[in-house]
């Protein structure tokens, strides 16, 4: 599985429809300073879910939205498409093509999509757990990123160890299954309150 595409329309300095290929191998984004390169991996992070403006360096969701130069009038949406390589189906979906799509709208609606169809972020989360990609995974390795990782505590660095050996899907499941355990169990204390109180 390998990251194929990225197709960026009014997020941040790309107000056209804009496309980067990736092959497999190493790519890298080269350009002047000030010209979008960094927006390029805050947008990646976007559409994985990134719901805090600040660590995308704005101060409001907003802020993501091309806000118009001196040539150009602002537009009213963004959109952020990313499309992975799944010929070898490692993420579980039928698909050779996997594409994860997230809109906004200036109103704040926003909406995500997985391959055209409306999803919750939620599905996008359980899509890929454990493949190391998401806002915050070790496949998105930022600026300061080695650093924070060595000097973290020990439980935050086993997260890493953990999501690559594949077990954050079962752990999410496990604390799942833990809190409707525990909801049930208050349910029963109540209706056995209930009955002592009817005897
Ligand atoms: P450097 O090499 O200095 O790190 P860079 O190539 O990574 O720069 P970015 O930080 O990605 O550049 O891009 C910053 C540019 O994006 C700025 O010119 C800024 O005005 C523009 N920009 C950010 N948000 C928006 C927005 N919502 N609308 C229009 N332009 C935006």
């Amino acid at each position: 599985m390998y990251l194929k595409r990225l197709d960026m329309s009014g997020f941040k300095s790309f107000a056209d429809r804009t496309q980067m290929e990736f092959v497999p191998g190493i790519t890298a984004v080269v350009g002047p300073n000030g010209s979008g390169k960094s927006n390029v991996t805050d947008g990646i992070r976007w559409v994985l879910g990134e719901q805090s403006a600040k660590s995308l360096r704005g101060s409001k969701m907003e802020d993501v939205i091309f806000a118009g130069s001196e040539s150009r009038k602002p537009v009213g949406y963004c959109e952020v498409a990313m499309t992975f390589d799944n010929s070898e189906h490692k993420l579980p979906l039928d698909y050779t093509e996997v594409t994860v799509t997230r809109r906004v709208y200036r109103s704040g609606d926003s909406e995500y999509l997985l391959n055209k169809q409306t999803c919750r972020l939620r599905d996008i989360h359980e899509l890929f757990m454990d493949t190391g990609i998401g806002k915050d995974a070790y496949s998105m390795i930022g600026q300061g990123k080695i650093d924070e990782i060595l000097s973290s505590k020990s439980e935050d660095r086993r997260a890493i160890f953990e999501e690559a050996a594949g077990i954050v899907k079962y752990k999410t499941r496990k604390k799942e299954a833990e809190k409707k355990l525990e909801g049930t169990e208050q349910n029963l204390t109540r209706i056995r309150d209930l009955i002592h109180e009817l005897h």
